[in-house]
């Protein structure tokens, strides 16, 4: 029987696929690599023109102001990509720290989202200070950092943000779930793809890159974890993350 027959494809496209493949990574990290250092120039100047103009002339500070914005949120995409293509491409050297006191770094990113969201939210931690997580702290935390801030992002003032960190059987589970704007059954699937917002409007205004969740996605693939969505629009949204059980331990 062929190759095609059995639903395989050839080794030759498979060689050429993987091929391109890296060819995409690497396009994508270079061209980062190579507009941050412009970019960091061109804010410094930025920068110094705000200060030089100082309101002498309203309507060029209120210009030299909004370039100061544009050229922090692209270097915002910037580091998000490059971090993205970090995570693509070191699957061979991941050296994983051993039990990663989760519930306290928790603590810490719901004080922080506290200050983002200028205390405009509820945001609660419901934490088990026993169970630990084998796994990358930098990569972790901006998992953490990514829903967290998206329910912060997406959830009008006065809304209620919970965070919680338990055992789910012999599992554990990190779970954000907002009483925020929701999300529509037919994007749940994309929004994990690079730049796909479902309001394109309300991300940018919020800061938001488009990559938050691509890069949840990602951590989550190099910590044996899952990523389960239940959301509806208007009523709000549940992230939950699983994390198998070789990465879990639980007391001292
Ligand atoms: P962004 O920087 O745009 O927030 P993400 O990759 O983090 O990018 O999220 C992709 C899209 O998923 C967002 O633009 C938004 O439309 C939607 N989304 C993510 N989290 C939530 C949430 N908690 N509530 C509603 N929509 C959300």
């Amino acid at each position: 029987m062929s190759n095609l027959t059995q639903n395989k494809l050839p080794d030759d496209i498979v060689q050429h696929i993987e091929h391109l493949e890296r060819v995409r990574r690497d396009f994508i990290a270079n061209v980062s690599h190579e507009l941050r250092t412009p970019l960091t120039v061109i804010r410094g100047y930025l920068e110094a023109l705000i200060e030089q103009n100082d309101g002498k002339n309203p309507s060029w500070d209120n210009i030299f102001k909004q370039m100061h914005q544009h050229s922090l949120r692209m270097e915002h995409i910037i580091t998000d990509l490059l971090f993205l293509s970090r995570l693509e491409t070191t699957e061979q050297e991941v050296v994983y720290q051993k039990k990663l006191p989760i519930a306290n770094i928790l603590t810490a990113i719901c004080e922080d989202a506290r200050q983002l969201s200028q205390q405009q939210h509820h945001i609660s931690l419901t934490k088990d200070s026993d169970l630990y997580l084998d796994g990358i702290a930098e990569e972790l935390k901006s998992l953490f950092y990514n829903l967290i801030g998206n329910a912060v992002k997406y959830t009008p003032k006065g809304g209620k943000i919970e965070v919680v960190w338990k055992r789910e059987k012999d599992q554990a589970c990190f779970k954000v779930i907002d009483n925020g704007i929701g999300i529509e059954k037919k994007d749940i699937p994309r929004i994990t793809e690079r730049f796909y917002r479902v309001d394109k409007a309300r991300s940018r205004d919020s800061g938001g890159t488009g990559l938050g969740l691509a890069i949840v996605k990602h951590v989550l693939l190099r910590h044996q974890g899952e990523l389960i969505i239940r959301s509806e629009l208007g009523k709000g949204s549940e992230f939950c993350c699983l994390f198998s059980k070789e990465m879990v331990s639980v007391g001292k």
